[in-house]
């Protein structure tokens, strides 16, 4: 007897849709706030050659402890606080809550913000909390969210800092507020470290139920897929449990160490990329028919147009890929979101929004 897919799957699953990710062949891809700098070859050359002792017929570090003393000594991450590594920053999120899954356990996160806490809560059928931000400046609403937290006790609070997809950073003593009210874990997602002096590593030896987690995606590895996650061991010695073994593979340890051992020439390209930023914002904000340009302290940057969704279009149409908000949230009406690319990449994009919007 054939059985109906509808019979055995989740309810939640058959409700929701895949993450979409746009089709980015043959077009200037400013649409996941990836750094747009490659390797120049002699780095590639001696990267290859320590490829060249992967031992790929064998499982590789289950503790990835190499990797581990590289992103400590890079992020000044103190002794005392353990890492926990994910393929990307995104399995993390989805172990933190299969860390807490249990019937109406409530996560709490801001709108708008990253979407995967919202879908990965909604697949697990857990009760998603989502606190809209203030309008026009996407600032917490801290009123709003200690409510929240008083009636719904989130196991769970996310807050990206800076937030994705309005680049702004919170106010950290709303922030301190949140850690001190809740009785369960609070995220600090800070995905765009490498755009901002602002951190709450130093928070973790003052708030037990902080975590703080980071990716290397940003920083110009997103190829490679790890993230992190660190913050008291009582925490993190649950959810280690729920990593999988060998979750990071042998190229992306080996990647992630000469990549490392080389940080500077990662830290040039985001110095560059914060530099650029700076002037796309002032450009985009002298473009007439560009109504609104938000302020970033990350590698993309929130504007507004009128037809935002007709303009994504013609971008698209005159080769450029980035990123159309509208539609998605209410305060996001009409926005779109570009990544910071290489110098020449901004112009062709700016040029080309300028004829468009004329
Ligand atoms: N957090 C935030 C705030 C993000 O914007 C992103 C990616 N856009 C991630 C986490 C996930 O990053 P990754 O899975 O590449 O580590």
């Amino acid at each position: 007897m054939k059985t109906a897919v509808t019979d055995w799957i989740r309810p939640e699953i058959l409700a929701s849709s895949a993450y979409h990710v746009a089709n980015a062949d043959n077009l200037i891809k400013l649409d996941a706030m990836e750094n747009p700098y490659r390797w120049d070859e002699s780095h590639v050359e001696a990267w290859l050659q320590r490829l060249r002792h992967a031992a790929v017929n064998r499982y590789p570090d289950p503790q990835a402890n190499a990797v581990k003393n590289h992103l400590r000594a890079v992020m000044s991450i103190p002794e005392e606080f353990p890492l926990l590594l994910g393929n990307g920053s995104d399995e993390l999120i989805q172990l933190l809550m299969l860390g807490i899954h249990a019937p109406n356990r409530a996560i709490l996160s801001v709108e708008p913000s990253f979407v995967m806490y919202r879908l990965l809560a909604q697949l697990l059928g857990l009760n998603y909390i989502g606190v809209p931000l203030q309008s026009p400046d996407f600032s917490l609403d801290l009123p709003a969210i200690l409510s929240a937290i008083e009636t719904h006790q989130p196991a769970l609070i996310f807050l990206a800092y800076p937030n994705n997809p309005t680049g702004n950073l919170f106010d950290a003593q709303a922030i301190h507020q949140i850690l001190a009210i809740s009785s369960g874990i609070v995220v600090i997602d800070e995905a765009y470290a490498p755009f901002t002096e602002a951190t709450f590593l130093s928070q973790l030896k003052i708030y037990p139920n902080l975590l703080v987690m980071r990716t290397l995606s940003k920083l110009g590895l997103a190829g490679l897929r790890l993230g992190l996650l660190t913050g008291a061991t009582e925490w993190l010695h649950q959810f280690e449990k729920l990593r999988l073994p060998y979750n990071i593979n042998v190229l992306t340890q080996l990647s992630v160490s000469y990549a490392l051992d080389n940080y500077q020439v990662l830290q040039q390209q985001t110095q560059c990329i914060r530099e650029d930023r700076a002037r796309l914002i002032a450009d985009l904000r002298q473009i007439h028919d560009v109504l609104q340009v938000w302020d970033s302290e990350a590698n993309f940057v929130l504007f507004k147009v009128a037809h935002a969704r007709a303009v994504f279009e013609q971008l698209r149409a005159a080769g450029i890929l980035i990123k159309c908000l509208d539609g998605s949230h209410p305060q996001l009406a009409d926005c779109l979101r570009v990544t910071v690319g290489t110098p020449e990449e901004i112009r062709i994009f700016l040029q080309a929004l300028e004829r468009i919007i004329a």
